[in-house]
């Protein structure tokens, strides 16, 4: 067999499940990423699931693991991965090493065991495999007579810590090197909080995420515009927008767009003219309207975000400069215990006041969120905002294609009929766009002759390898484009 070779064990046919395996040498191999599978989606033998979480491959000559970041559908499946024998480094980022346990602990009480001190032991193993690796320095993976394999970690701007990774491999009895890239997932160039991804200097293998390989994004002004209309049309009935949001990135970006129109309404409102009216211009009370995040886990990540400030952009900062919280703001109510989080649903089922509430989990396939769609689908004065991409199979693609036409989807067993105001947010995305991806590979000064497309859905994946074709022919550079991996 030749080396290297690279295995898509998941995110190879789907956007869940990432898991790749870059076969070095016969002793050798890294895995990039051990994601959980959601809604309808399964490994490439159709092996592991949702519900079958088992690591199905070898795990012998695995040296380490490499977590790009911290969404469960890339590292959700350690615990299987540990099980199944793998005895190796965890490395990632140092924002991850920090956010790596939050995510662990939660996916361990629900998926393993809820025993406090089966969990601490788990927590301390992680703990102690772990590997935080600054940004941009390169870490030495195996030095033998054969072989010098090192990998270097650059930020991807998705969420907090992500990162892109480079390993370079230099085969020492031919002479062979190699540099291949995989991109984890990629940030648009402005998501809140983070500095756009730079591309890297050369690849000769691009292993490339397209999620939104298909579509272009709208400018970072227009969607918080949007973001805005949205919300005021859907709160001038005095319903709650429900949002569902992954814990990690998105709560926190969408904070950040809440707290700057809270600030620009306020400030709006402060420099009005005594007596003018100021309803028309505003529907909602921005000042004093609760936002409310009904997720512990969320609130924990918030907590860490906030303590990881090194790592925020140059706008965050500035803002923070200026006094402001972008993540802790006065009209922000974080909801903790269950039975807060319980009364919580009945008062603002049954309440006339107008909310906003963000509770995992974003593609409502369980967490708090389920109890308020539960409580709140059949209502037409509340709304459900999407504004993160909903995998196939999951209750939140089912709201999103069939609640606009009053169908219905069943949550926990209970079939729910929907009248409840659906909207989706298109454009806002922590995954790059088909200009974000196409320039991610363009940049860089040396192109990747291979490129394989992963994490994405068939149309995305096709339409984007089609981008990168046309590209590469106007620059009469070859590349192959491998789509069904
Ligand atoms: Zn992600």
């Amino acid at each position: 067999m030749a080396y290297p070779q690279i295995l898509h064990h998941g995110a190879a046919h789907g956007v869940t499940g990432s898991c790749h395996q870059l076969l070095m040498d016969k002793q050798h191999s890294l895995l990039i990423d051990c994601g959980l599978f959601q809604g309808a989606e399964t490994s490439p033998d159709g092996l592991s699931n949702a519900n079958q979480l088992q690591v199905d491959f070898d795990t012998s000559n695995i040296r380490a693991l490499i977590a790009t970041h911290v969404h469960v559908d890339h590292i959700g499946r350690l615990p299987q991965l540990l099980a199944a024998g793998f005895k190796g480094p965890i490395l990632c980022s140092e924002p991850s090493a920090k956010l790596l346990p939050l995510v662990l602990e939660d996916a361990f009480r629900l998926g393993i065991s809820r025993d406090a001190k089966l969990l601490e032991r788990y927590l301390k193993l992680i703990e102690t495999r772990t590997i935080a690796l600054p940004y941009k320095t390169w870490f030495r993976i195996v030095d033998n007579p054969q072989l010098h394999a090192r990998i270097r970690l650059q930020r991807a701007g998705h969420i907090l810590g992500s990162a892109y990774v480079e390993c370079d491999l230099h085969y020492r009895q031919s002479g062979e090197k190699k540099r291949i890239v995989f991109s984890g997932d990629l940030g648009s160039p402005h998501t809140p909080l983070l500095p756009a991804p730079k591309s890297p200097w050369q690849a000769d293998t691009l292993i490339l995420e397209s999620t939104y390989g298909d579509r272009t994004h709208e400018s970072r002004a227009t969607r918080r515009k949007r973001l805005q209309g949205v919300l005021e049309k859907a709160l001038a009935d005095n319903g709650t927008v429900l949002i569902p949001a992954f814990s990690i990135g998105r709560t926190q970006e969408l904070l950040y767009e809440l707290e700057d129109i809270t600030h620009r309404m306020k400030f709006k409102a402060d420099s009005a003219p005594a007596g003018a009216d100021t309803s028309a211009t505003s529907a909602a009370p921005w000042p004093t309207l609760p936002i409310i995040l009904d997720s512990p886990l969320a609130s924990r990540f918030t907590e860490v975000y906030q303590q990881l400030q090194p790592f925020w952009d140059k706008e965050a900062l500035k803002r923070v400069g200026q006094g402001r919280n972008p993540l802790k703001f006065t009209n922000l109510i974080t909801v903790d215990s269950h039975s807060d989080h319980l009364s919580t649903v009945r008062h603002l089922a049954q309440s006339a006041r107008p909310a906003i509430v963000i509770a995992a989990s974003g593609m409502c396939s369980g967490g708090r969120i389920v109890d308020y769609l539960k409580a709140m689908l059949g209502d037409p004065r509340h709304n459900v905002l999407f504004v993160g991409y909903q995998a196939k199979g999951t209750p939140g693609q089912i709201i999103q294609q069939y609640g606009p036409r009053g169908g219905y989807v069943d949550l926990d067993g209970e079939r729910i009929d929907m009248r409840a105001g659906i909207e989706t947010l298109g454009g806002y995305s922590a995954h790059a766009d088909q200009r974000g991806l196409v320039n991610f590979v363009t940049r860089m000064r040396h192109w990747p002759s291979e490129i394989r497309l992963v994490h994405g859905e068939d149309g995305a994946k096709a339409q984007l390898a089609r981008a990168l074709h046309e590209r590469y022919r106007q620059h009469e550079r070859s590349l192959s484009v491998h789509t069904g991996l």
